[in-house]
């Protein structure tokens, strides 16, 4: 935090005179904004929430509740040279009244000409355009791994627990991505179990993590069984992903390398894309959190934006971690006119994120066409690779079928020679689906799975490149110009 506190400290010294703060924890911002008041010498902080009126004044104390206008009349009034902080809690409810925006207004000119600020704090912001001009706009991030450090040890400390350093550590890193309330919340818990809190509350955290993952409807904690070795063929992508694991190592950072930024998988549906999100995440030994892309669109105008950055934030505070992008181009395929532009400023918070991301977080994006992604994305550098994951050939689908049988029929033993060459176009969802077709053959006459059980199924399923086939046509097209890297 002492980053972000610095850099709040700078605001309020070259003068910014209205400062919005987007966060939900907002005793902690105001411990913070408290603690930056004493370091630059501001000895009047006040506070304003609806509720309890004006904080921090003698002679003012509780006036203003239910009378936002007041409060802010209150600062414009306030001429002394004593300066003064304000801080406003809840502001977007009052926004969208024509009088507070009016005087919000005057206030970032007023205010210029005094020793006082004015800072708004809420958990998202009103959707207005001229905001962005009036006021610099600024997130409360997670606490960081010192803050949490500091508070486990507060408690650990209040509660006589005795926790090494190393669990203190371990406990620390367990709880980044929650918010100040929550490991409190989660550490009373153990405290009322246990008496006191040690590394077995590690659980407990982690448990707390996926509900508020869960809680946040865009993304989802995904908990994979897949590892590479389910997944025939895509030698190369596999191989360069074996590479980029070892870039997250502390050698690599040494070694001068950056942290790898991430992948986008394009090709037709069902040739393995989901499955290598889900496989990377067992074989790295990361969390793999999955982004609803359809959610992130269907809330507000305005607050896609605000969701966007809050999922970001989340997935960072979760590093290392993987960030799957699940069919992003179904997100952005819309058209920019209809949607009030929201999906391109979605899209460009995500690509500065990317651009600008040091964090271990690595993104997955995942799509089957190209034709409605934004050019930003294709470009070179946003992505550290774009890998074309092609239908299967015979060899690669030799294995995939192999890799099926054997999780369900070990012990068949037939050749497969004879089903590889009629199933050219099929994809490997479509040749496990095969599978389990010919094994219902089987099962109905009460035996084992024969060749012919496969090869009836292979004859019977009509494969997406028949039904799709221009559709893939253009993929294909698309990649052999060099635009994307092949997966096999
Ligand atoms: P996509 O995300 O490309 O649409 P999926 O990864 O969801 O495709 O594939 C669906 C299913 O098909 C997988 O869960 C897996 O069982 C099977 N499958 C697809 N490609 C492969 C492959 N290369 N190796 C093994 N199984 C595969």
């Amino acid at each position: 935090m002492d980053s972000w506190s610095r850099n709040f400290e700078l605001l309020i010294k070259s003068r910014t005179p209205l400062i919005w703060i987007r966060t939900k924890e907002e005793e902690r911002l105001y411990k913070i904004i408290d603690q930056s008041c004493e370091k630059l010498n501001i000895k009047r902080f006040v506070s304003w929430d609806c509720v309890n009126g004006i904080k921090g004044v003698l002679n003012e104390n509780g006036k203003f509740s239910n009378n936002p206008l007041g409060v802010l009349n209150w600062i414009k009034e306030q001429k002394s040279e004593l300066p003064t902080i304000l801080l406003v809690r809840d502001f977007h409810k009052f926004y969208d009244d024509p009088s507070i925006s009016r005087t919000i207004k005057e206030l970032s000119s007023s205010l210029r000409e005094t020793h006082n600020n004015l800072i708004l704090s809420s958990h998202i912001l009103p959707s207005s355009e001229e905001l962005d001009d009036l006021i610099t706009i600024i997130n409360l991030p997670l606490p960081d791994l010192s803050e949490l450090t500091a508070l486990i040890k507060k408690i650990a400390f209040n509660t006589d627990s005795d926790l090494s350093e190393q669990d203190l550590n371990e406990l620390a890193i367990a709880s980044s991505g929650l918010s100040e309330i929550k490991v409190k919340q989660v550490t009373a818990k153990a405290l009322t179990q246990r008496g006191k809190i040690s590394k077995y509350d590690i659980k407990d955290i982690l448990e707390e993590k996926k509900q508020v993952i869960a809680r946040s409807e865009i993304l989802e904690f995904f908990e994979s069984k897949s590892s590479q070795n389910d997944i025939g063929g895509l030698k190369l992508l596999k191989t360069w992903l074996k590479q980029r694991y070892r870039a997250f190592s502390k050698e690599a950072q040494e070694y001068g390398l950056p942290i790898p930024k991430g992948v986008l998988l394009v090709g037709p549906q069902g040739t393995g894309k989901s499955l290598i999100a889900k496989s990377i995440s067992k074989s790295w030994s990361m969390p793999l959190l999955r982004l609803d892309v359809g959610r992130l669109f269907s809330s507000l105008v305005g607050s896609s934006e605000a969701r966007t950055r809050e999922t970001i934030s989340r997935a960072e505070a979760m590093s290392p971690c993987i960030l799957w992008i699940d069919e992003i181009d179904k997100g952005f395929g819309g058209d920019a006119r209809s949607d009030g532009g929201t999906s391109q400023r979605v899209l460009a918070s995500l690509l500065t994120w990317m651009a600008e991301k040091e964090s271990a977080v690595f993104v997955i994006a995942t799509a089957n066409a190209i034709d409605k992604l934004p050019a930003e994305l294709l470009r070179k550098g946003r992505f550290d690779e774009i890998f074309f994951l092609d239908l299967p050939n015979s060899e690669e689908r030799l294995s995939i079928l192999d890799l099926h049988l054997k999780k369900r029929r070990p012990s068949y033993d037939f050749p497969l020679s004879t089903i590889i060459d009629r199933t050219d176009g099929y994809s490997g969802a479509e040749l496990e689906q095969a599978v389990i077709e010919g094994m219902h053959f089987s099962f109905s006459e009460n035996r084992e799975l024969m060749e012919k059980d496969l090869i009836k199924a292979v004859s019977e399923l009509v494969p997406l490149s028949r039904t799709a086939k221009e559709q893939i046509e253009f993929l294909k097209e698309w990649s052999s110009t060099g635009r994307a890297r092949s997966a096999s």
